[in-house]
């Protein structure tokens, strides 16, 4: 059985940029539904999985019921570390911004590459920073629906942010764009990018 793992700040502490009763519904409401569906569809064959063995075994299985709850579940614990209300998380380090500039020109042209992916992502799902092993590059992808990149062994995710309609509906009325401006410039926590990032050689 798998349970919602606590968020890493108190539910008002993103406000104004999301507010409290955003990160209340988010993470009671949503993310604890993935968990109890999850732990719903878990059979003896899951017993000892981690949470990312049953997310690679439900994609090879083309379990669609179990990927999709467990994908969420994984999406979301990872989704809540990617947010700080620590102005200092908020520049990404000397190292990070070097790779950053290496691969996307500039951190300006960055933040343009990744807003535009998030928003041109159709209907639900995720846009996301990964470290890709195969040319030990940054690449900016988006998934639909609960698809993640860590069914891609040559994809460490590093950064991502949740495009459904519940991560901003209630702060930013069909404007994505909008949450995406404010997620980019007030709520990355780089220091969690960086430490994803400190685990694999560069
Ligand atoms: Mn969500």
């Amino acid at each position: 059985m798998f349970k919602l793992k606590p968020l890493p700040f108190s539910y008002d502490a993103l406000s104004p940029h999301m507010s409290k009763d955003t990160v209340i519904y988010h993470h009671t409401k949503h993310h604890q539904t993935y968990v109890d569906n999850l732990n719903k569809l878990l059979t003896k064959d899951h017993e000892g999985m981690s949470l990312i063995d049953v997310i690679k075994h439900a994609h090879q299985t083309k379990d669609t019921a179990v990927f999709n709850n467990a994908a969420q579940v994984y999406n979301h614990d990872f989704f809540w570390m990617c947010l700080s209300h620590n102005e200092k998380d908020h520049t990404p380090n000397d190292t990070l911004l070097m790779l950053i500039e290496r691969d996307f020109e500039s951190f300006s042209h960055f933040k343009t590459k990744f807003k535009e992916a998030a928003l041109t992502q159709f209907g639900s799902g995720w846009a996301w920073l990964v470290y890709c092993l195969n040319d030990k590059k940054l690449k900016i992808i988006k998934t639909g629906n609960a698809d993640t990149p860590i069914t891609d062994d040559h994809m460490v995710p590093l950064l991502t942010c949740d495009v459904w309609e519940h991560a901003y509906y209630v702060d930013y009325p069909a404007q994505r764009g909008a949450f995406l401006d404010v997620f980019l410039n007030h709520l990355i926590n780089y220091s969690f990018v960086s430490e994803n990032l400190s685990k694999h050689d560069l």
